[in-house]
């Protein structure tokens, strides 16, 4: 598929550009263009361009904006230290905007435009890449439904975005344990939901849970499923680990509730070749409370793309605290997490194939 150019000057001053990179923090500042392809039931995906970042113009009906018929990506590309920028598996954020596409009543992107397009974005906007410890261009690419039409039934006219921030430490400062909220007065999915699907009704409906767990001094929230015996399911934006005794890493099954995370996937992957002891299962409350309380839980972490790998430091909820044995980097978590780290910003062989240039 090609794409038109068409450039802007900067839209951002050379001069602006370098302030902003020295802080970037997360989800502030946006690169100075944007990849589009177009879709229509007649035309399929056509009229691909990289044009100059700025609002778009919609149709005050268009379904997007009632029905939320929106699905969604998150990826980052990393500088290494020959100055060259690679981006983190993006195939399979391809596929996985394609499953959640499929929940959507999207129509699917070959996974090779939507790399394309990713490729083009980080081309042109390469000089938005930061290189400090912990820093990359967060890449977000999107598919609204166009067509103005108020009947409930699936877009004729839909449009796939990819748009670029500079991105540092998610949780802000230096590493740290956080505290995580437990959300028990709301559900983030349901069986035969949109669970496992990346839209954004899910993040819209994980807001009131958030604010409850900001309210608590959490800056995430953990949810559960209550149809299962209350087992852990994953956080607001991130899927969850636990070490057990004698180096066993669990994790939450995929049960259709769940995103599929990538930094989830390339945890087990390093983990296996760790020599750990990996399960896949159904991991509950109960179970978790037990091995804190008998000791066999020696650690709890986090992980997704924005926030790497992060300790879990306590789960707080209306009933009370529960505090987690403090770790070090010289643990499970820190291991895995340097390991893929490295990988990422090119100090560690990539052995899996899992960068592209
Ligand atoms: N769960 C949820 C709900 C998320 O939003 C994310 C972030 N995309 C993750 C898990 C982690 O997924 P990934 O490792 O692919 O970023």
């Amino acid at each position: 598929m090609e794409f038109a150019q068409h450039l802007s000057d900067h839209r951002v001053s050379e001069q602006e550009r370098t302030k902003i990179l020295q802080n970037p923090g997360f989800g502030n500042f946006f690169t100075d263009h944007t990849a589009v392809i177009d879709w229509s039931a007649d035309a399929g995906w056509h009229n691909a361009r990289v044009e100059p970042y700025g609002p778009i113009s919609l149709d005050p009906a268009a379904s997007v904006l009632h029905y939320g018929q929106e699905v969604f990506e998150g990826l980052k590309a990393y500088r290494h230290e020959d100055g060259s920028v690679r981006t983190f598996r993006p195939g399979k954020n391809g596929e996985r905007i394609n499953a959640s596409a499929r929940r959507l009543a999207l129509p699917e992107l070959p996974v090779e435009h939507f790399v394309e397009a990713v490729r083009q974005l980080v081309a042109v906007d390469q000089d938005w890449v930061p290189s400090g410890d912990g820093e990359a261009l967060y890449l977000r690419p999107f598919m609204i439904a166009t067509e103005a039409f108020l009947g409930v039934r699936p877009a004729r006219e839909v449009s796939f975005r990819v748009i670029a921030s500079p991105a540092g430490n998610y949780f802000g400062g230096e590493l740290h344990a956080v505290p995580i909220w437990l959300s028990q007065n709301f559900a983030r999915a349901g069986h035969g939901g949109t669970g496992e699907a990346k839209c954004g009704g899910n993040y819209a409906a994980s807001l009131a849970a958030q604010m409850e767990a900001e309210a608590h001094g959490c800056p995430q929230v953990l949810f559960l499923d209550p149809t299962d015996d209350f087992s852990v399911e994953e956080l607001g934006g991130m899927n969850v680990f636990f070490v057990l005794e004698g180096g066993t890493l669990v994790t939450p099954r995929l049960n259709g509730n769940i995103l599929h995370g990538i930094t989830r996937d390339s945890v087990l992957q390093l983990a296996r070749e760790m020599d750990l002891t990996v399960e896949e299962r159904k991991f509950t409350l109960d179970e978790w409370r037990e091995a804190v309380a008998n000791g066999t839980l020696k650690e709890a972490f986090a992980c997704g793309t924005a926030a790497v790998i992060t300790p879990i430091a306590e789960l707080r909820s209306a009933e009370g605290t529960m505090v987690l044995p403090e770790t070090t980097s010289d643990s499970v978590w820190g291991s895995i997490r340097a390991k893929l780290l490295g990988v990422q910003r090119g100090t560690v062989e990539d052995t899996h194939g899992w960068l592209t240039r």
